[in-house]
């Protein structure tokens, strides 16, 4: 008997045989990340069932020096969940248990393996809203929205995933279980551990449980696709929205001409809302939780005003729900799109509100000048300064060619995020993709305190290494 095999009898004693997999063609869908851009090679893929598995199973990684890679729903865009050298996958599916749901104190209590989805859906039998919302939601899971602290489409209203998460549990890289499942708005009781784990994308822990943050649901949601005479509009009419609405909107998205044309010409049942292009759209979502509050009336009224100002020149609100599913899918389903005319080089980027149409303008201009004739598709979350700054392979171009210059041009976008004050990185993570990024553009004193950190909470760097800074 090997001294492997005696590891993965020790995982199999834990966990039960059926739930570590070795098998390398059973293993291949843990292996693969979202985009294909990393491939992992891990050992084994254990499937705990409870926080005691996931601490015993750390500890048996711990005493063989084996690292230890938590993977969720493996959704995620940055190769933060893939195994290499033959690191532990702890695949956290098996522990999707929603613990308890409080609708009067506003909170649910859940384990760390359910699929965001389902979280949503039970807030919402429970007449309460879960507000974190993204494309991936029927297969991310809550553990992995809290470890990369996910954004999406209602962050402008509700924030990112740490502003949703009153308390966590935490498996330690020793093994230790930290409970901090505490249902509390206010613990101002030393350095904030909840937050240090949230965004630490695997790096010091498992989380394996959460108490999360409810609101009361919506009961009315307007929307409307509007038309921009120019990429300047977008900063009033953000600003209107927000004034003229009571502070509720709930989603303000900012879509270029080419990202509509896209969407209406490859997605199945979509045509363009507009009768003439346009050279920006906005996609803004209004919603009230109260009964008594005129919400169609408010909405047509900012159209109007906006409209009057010129900062809309056309504008189509969302009569059904299918219609409103149809406006949405031009946004949401905007990269799908994107693959049916080739490459194409993204950035998740943020700089502040502001500085958006400066940044798209400056970045346009740096992305056509490194590769001529490359088009820039942006889009995004603009009322959180969030753009996906996606860059379409010019015409007719070979794929593989132009996508050898994703360095050369995220260089260039990034540069121009940096010098605008922003981040390279406003929602997806550092992960492995990352990397590099993250030692270019964070100063000494911030790398410094993020390594500190990470040393002193995994000492014999087995979490997740190779996340944030080279292995
Ligand atoms: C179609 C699509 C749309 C998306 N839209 C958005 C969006 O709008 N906004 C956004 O922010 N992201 C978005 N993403 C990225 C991705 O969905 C999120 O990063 C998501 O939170 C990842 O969750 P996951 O369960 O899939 O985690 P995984 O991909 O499995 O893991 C992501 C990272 O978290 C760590 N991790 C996972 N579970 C745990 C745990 N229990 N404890 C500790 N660490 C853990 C992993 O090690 C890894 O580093 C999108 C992805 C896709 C495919």
């Amino acid at each position: 008997m090997t001294q492997m095999d005696g590891f993965v009898d020790a995982l199999k004693a834990i966990v039960g045989a059926a739930n570590v997999i070795t098998d390398a063609q059973q293993m291949e869908t843990y292996m693969n990340e979202e985009r294909g851009l990393f491939h992992g090679t891990a050992r084994a893929v254990v499937r705990p069932g409870s926080t005691e598995e996931v601490s015993a199973v750390v500890k048996a990684c711990g005493a063989a020096g084996v690292s230890v890679v938590p993977q969720g729903g493996n959704t995620g865009l940055v190769g933060g969940a893939v195994a290499d050298a033959g690191a532990v996958i702890l695949a956290l599916a098996r522990m999707n248990k929603i613990v308890a749901i409080d609708p009067d104190g506003f909170t649910m209590t859940v384990q760390s393996g359910c699929v965001l989805q389902d979280i949503r859906e039970a807030a919402d039998k429970a007449g309460c809203l879960f507000p974190l919302s993204l494309g991936a939601q029927g297969s991310c899971q809550i553990g992995g929205n809290l470890a990369t602290n996910v954004g999406g489409i209602n962050t402008l209203r509700y924030g990112t995933a740490r502003d949703n998460v009153l308390g966590l549990e935490v498996v330690l890289p020793d093994g230790r279980i930290w409970n901090g499942l505490r249902a509390l708005t206010k613990d101002n009781t030393g350095y904030s551990l909840r937050n240090l784990f949230v965004g630490s994308e695997g790096t010091l822990g498992i989380i394996t449980g959460a108490v999360l943050k409810l609101y009361p649901k919506a009961l009315a949601v307007e929307t409307a696709f509007c038309a921009l005479p120019d990429l300047d509009a977008a900063l009033p009419l953000l600003d209107r929205a927000r004034r003229m609405s009571g502070d509720s909107v709930s989603a303000f998205e900012l879509i270029c001409r080419d990202g509509v044309r896209l969407s209406t010409t490859y997605l199945k049942g979509l045509s363009d809302p507009l009768d003439a292009p346009h050279p920006w759209y906005a996609l803004i979502d209004f919603s009230s939780t109260s009964p008594s509050v005129p919400l169609r009336q408010t909405f047509e009224a900012f159209l109007e005003s906006a409209f009057e100002d010129g900062i809309i020149v056309d504008a189509v609100i969302a009569e059904s729900v299918e219609q409103n599913r149809n406006l949405w899918r031009i946004r949401e389903e905007l990269p799908e799109a994107q693959k049916y005319e080739g490459g194409s080089i993204k950035h998740d980027v943020s700089v502040p509100v502001r500085a958006v149409p400066e940044f798209i303008r400056r970045a346009s201009e740096a992305v056509v000048k490194a590769v001529p004739g490359c088009r820039p598709v942006p889009f995004g979350h603009m009322g959180d300064g969030n753009i996906h700054f996606n860059v379409s392979q010019p015409e007719g171009a070979n794929s593989d060619e132009y996508l050898a210059h994703w360095h050369q041009m995220s260089a260039a976008v990034y540069d121009v995020v940096h010098d605008l004050g922003g981040s390279f990185s406003a929602e997806h993570g550092v992960g492995r993709l990352k990397v590099d990024y993250l030692a270019r553009y964070r100063s000494e004193v911030e790398l410094d305190l993020l390594k500190r950190i990470k040393a002193a909470v995994d000492p014999a760097n087995l979490m997740n290494p190779g996340v944030f800074f080279p292995r």
